[in-house]
């Protein structure tokens, strides 16, 4: 076999075993490189590319092969079965790394998964943000536009919650953000009903497919809910105001007029005394 020492970077000068893995996935050399960093005894050289493994083998005549078995391009068996052929690597002991592989990649996938569940969720109260908000409204209501189906939304805001904090402080104004967030997850429970942070001491939830009459008695819900709470403030307990609003999509509108609408009728519910449900039209 011809030797291509541009393959292999210097060797260190003394070592009693050597230690070759063979894997095209960076992160699991790495992780394999880190683990041995502290045995100064041995010594250790990995390769990414496949097809180079049987040249790097044959100039760093490893003591031991880790050899991964899925790779784009060859089969980590057939390799295997190279190195029995050649004489340099015939009698090289190989370890197959296929279940460390599988390991890495399911940590690695479900990783990806919080993170992306992470870029949904508020911090705070453990609903979904706004962000989320903005995408789940606009996915349903393309949805609705095309089955013809109701979409409606609860607007929700905290009474009085600046006063709130000023008697309480902050971090207690943040910890009654969570239990009303809470209420209204614990008051929305369909699993097409999303409820999200809007910002500040503001809430919405979307409910699919629900009637005018049934998005109002889920808002009912909602207040009663957070009056039960029984949480301290003033003279009296933490409320909430809901507007409430309908909608069957149709071409001319966006979701942005029934956000609009259901702030309407939480201004309503406000004007008119808080702690209440307003329904848009009603
Ligand atoms: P209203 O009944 O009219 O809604 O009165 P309000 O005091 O709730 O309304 P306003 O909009 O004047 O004040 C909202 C307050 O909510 C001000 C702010 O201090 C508080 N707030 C907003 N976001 C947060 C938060 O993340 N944590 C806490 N603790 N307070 C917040
Ligand atoms: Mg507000
Ligand atoms: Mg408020």
């Amino acid at each position: 076999m011809t030797q291509e020492p541009e393959l292999v970077p210097p060797l260190p000068e003394n070592y009693s075993s050597m230690v070759l893995l063979v894997d095209d996935q960076i992160m699991v050399c790495e992780a394999v490189r880190r683990a041995l960093v502290n045995e100064l005894d041995i010594a250790f050289h990995f390769c990414t590319d496949p097809l180079k493994a049987m040249a790097v083998a044959d100039e760093v005549r490893p003591t031991v092969i880790l050899q991964d078995l899925v790779m784009p391009g060859m089969d980590g068996l057939n390799l295997v079965r190279e190195y029995r052929k050649n004489s340099s690597t015939q009698a090289v002991p190989v370890i197959v790394l296929y279940r460390a592989l599988r390991e890495s990649q399911r940590q690695l996938i479900s990783a990806n998964l919080e993170l992306e569940r992470l870029t949904r969720i508020d911090g705070l109260t453990g609903l979904g943000n706004r962000r989320y908000f903005d995408e789940y409204l606009g996915a349903e209501w393309k949805r609705a536009l095309r089955a013809q189906t109701p979409l409606s939304l609860l607007m929700i805001d905290a009474d009085n919650f600046k006063r709130y904090n000023d008697a309480y402080g902050h971090m207690a104004g943040d910890d009654v953000l969570k239990q009303i967030a809470h209420a209204i997850q614990s008051g929305a429970g369909r699993s097409t009903d999303l409820a999200a942070r809007y910002g500040g001491e503001e809430f919405v939830v979307v409910l699919v497919d629900a009637s005018l009459a049934q998005a109002s008695a889920i808002a009912e819900r909602l207040v009663q809910g957070v009056r039960d709470l029984k949480i301290s403030h003033g003279t009296g307990h933490v409320t909430i105001s809901v507007g409430v609003a309908k909608t069957v999509p149709t071409e001319n509108e966006t979701p942005h007029d029934l956000v609009k609408a259901a702030d309407l009728a939480l201004f309503r519910a406000k004007s008119g005394g808080r702690d209440r449900v307003v329904v848009d039209g009603v």
